[in-house]
This record gives C-alpha cells, sequence and structure tokens, in this order.
C-alpha cells in the first residue's frame, strides 16, 4: 500500500533526510525510530503527501488515514458527527465506530464531556471509520501514562486486526515498537548537504 524511493528532503537549505526506499504491505505495521529532529515526523508528511516539495518518487495506491501525538477532534461537534465528518460515514456506521472502541451511547457527547482515554478512543475509531489502506500515526501514544498506553496499543491492535490494512508508525519507544511492528526502520545519521 506504499512504495517510497526518496532521494531526499530539505526546508530551505537545510537537508532533513537522505536516500531511502520504503515500502509497507497490507497487514504489516512499519515502525519508524530515530532520535528528535531527525525527520521522523517529515517522512510521515512526505508519505501523506503533505511535503510536495521532496525529492523522489511516492505511490499510495489506497486510502490515508493519520493519527497524531494530541486527538485532533473537532470540539463542538458531538462524538458522532466526528465520526460522520470523517469521509461522510452515516449515522448507523459511527454508531457502529463508536461501539468497536467501546463507546457505546455516547455519540451525543461532545469532546470535553469525555474522558481523556475516551477521547483518545474517538480519535482511533474516526482513523479506522475511514477504512483507510494505509495508517499512519505519529507517536500516537507518548504522552499516555503506562495503563492507558497499554489500553490504546491493545485497542490498535484489535482494529487492525479486523482490518487489512498497513501501518507505519512513529515511536520513539522501543518496547512500542517491537510489540505492535512487524519491521523496524531507524533514522539515523544526516546528510550534510543534498545534492
Ligand atoms: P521529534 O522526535 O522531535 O518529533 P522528528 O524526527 O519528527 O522529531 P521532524 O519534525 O521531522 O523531526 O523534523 C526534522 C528536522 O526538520 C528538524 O531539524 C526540524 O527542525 C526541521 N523542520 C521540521 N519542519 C520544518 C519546517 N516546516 N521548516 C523548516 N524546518 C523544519
Ligand atoms: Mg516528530
Amino acid at each position: 500500500v506504499l512504495a517510497l524511493q526518496l532521494r531526499g528532503m530539505a526546508y530551505g537549505a537545510e537537508a532533513v533526510l537522505g536516500p531511502l526506499d520504503l515500502t509497507v504491505e497490507r497487514g504489516e505495521t512499519v515502525a519508524i525510530t530515530g532520535p528528535s529532529g531527525i525527520g521522523k515526523s517529515t517522512l510521515l508528511r512526505i508519505v501523506a503527501g503533505l511535503e510536495p516539495g521532496f525529492d523522489g518518487r511516492r505511490e499510495v495506491p489506497g486510502r490515508i488515514a493519520m493519527v497524531f501525538q494530541e486527538p485532533t477532534l473537532l470540539r463542538w461537534r458531538s462524538a458522532r458527527d466526528n465520526l460522520r465528518l470523517a469521509d461522510g460515514i452515516d449515522g448507523a456506521r459511527a454508531d457502529a465506530a463508536l461501539a468497536e472502541v467501546g463507546l457505546d451511547g455516547l455519540g451525543d457527547r461532545f469532546p470535553d464531556q469525555l474522558s481523556l482515554g475516551q477521547q483518545r478512543r474517538l480519535a482511533l475509531a474516526r482513523a479506522f471509520a475511514s477504512e483507510p489502506d494505509l495508517m499512519l500515526m505519529d507517536e500516537p501514544f507518548v504522552s499516555l501514562d503506562a495503563r492507558l498506553a497499554d489500553e490504546m496499543m491493545g485497542l490498535f491492535e484489535e482494529l487492525r486486526a479486523r482490518r487489512h490494512l498497513g501501518t507505519l508508525l512513529v515511536t520513539h519507544v522501543a518496547a512500542e515498537a517491537e510489540r505492535l511492528a512487524t519491521r523496524i526502520l531507524t533514522l539515523s545519521g544526516r546528510p550534510a548537504t543534498l545534492a
């Protein structure tokens, strides 16, 4: 579901990413690790099509969903509407998606009326409800306490198991990569200049 041949990426004169080949097949989760500032989020943005200036080739035959560190919910919309606004899902599918993450009956609540864990569940439900072929996740479990992080990873594993998608997971937590990933790509070093 993803083939990327990256020759390089630069912000102005600053080279960020050097050459790399990256593929993600259905059914696999590829973790991207590496130190802060190395270009992990930039790589995800290239894959998402948000960095049109990169040097290389990118093929993503299908639908992409993204999950960020903070749940990006619409605060003035109900939980159900947060789901429906993702790709025009109808009410019945939105309710099914809520039930799938244990939020049955909470569709009329606004994000502020949900606990942090419930907001996270809603954000994950929304990403999966659009039936993506490729899921992009940027440190999705990073600011959570150990219990909640464990619960969310378990939920992610359940949602993933019921579908046949590929996932690209950015994380700097080794245990997270080892638990969730089928392959781990570690970014290290940095090109001094970009040819
Ligand atoms: P972290 O683990 O801290 O999230 P990261 O590996 O995700 O780091 P990126 O956000 O991809 O790192 O940033 C890579 C480099 O590119 C950094 O040096 C950063 O300062 C720089 N950078 C990121 N976005 C921009 C931008 N829009 N303009 C200029 N430089 C940028
Ligand atoms: Mg980042």
